[in-house]
C-alpha cells in the first residue's frame, strides 16, 4: 500500500493513532468518548457478536437505552459507526455531513 509508512491521525482531533489503512477517517479513543446524538446526548456503540452488527446506546441513563442509528456527532461534525473487520467498533468521520 502506497501510504503504508505514513502516520495516521484522528479525523477529528488530529492526534496520531494506530495506522489503519482500511479506515482512513477513523477517530481516536479520546474522541470516541465524545460521541453524541443530534441533541448532544452521550452515546456509545457496542459490537453485538450475535447479530454481527453494531448497536448504539445512550450512556446518560441507567440501564442504557438503545440508540438506533449508526450516525453520531461531535459538536457539528458527523460520524458513522461500523463493525470493525476484526471485531469491535470503528467510528469514521462522514466528510461533508453537518449536523
Ligand atoms: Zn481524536
Amino acid at each position: 500500500m502506497k501510504d503504508h509508512n505514513q502516520p495516521q491521525y484522528c479525523s477529528h482531533c488530529q492526534q496520531a493513532i494506530d495506522l489503519s489503512g482500511r479506515y482512513p477517517r477513523r477517530i481516536c479513543n479520546d474522541c470516541y468518548q465524545l460521541l453524541t446524538d443530534k441533541e448532544g446526548r452521550a452515546i456509545a456503540y457496542v459490537n453485538d457478536d450475535f447479530s454481527d452488527s453494531v448497536q448504539g446506546f445512550y450512556t446518560d441513563v441507567n440501564p442504557p437505552v438503545p440508540y438506533d442509528s449508526l450516525t453520531c456527532y461531535i459538536n457539528e461534525s458527523a460520524f458513522r459507526a461500523e463493525e470493525g473487520r476484526f471485531g469491535g467498533v470503528v467510528v469514521q468521520h462522514l466528510p461533508g455531513v453537518r449536523k
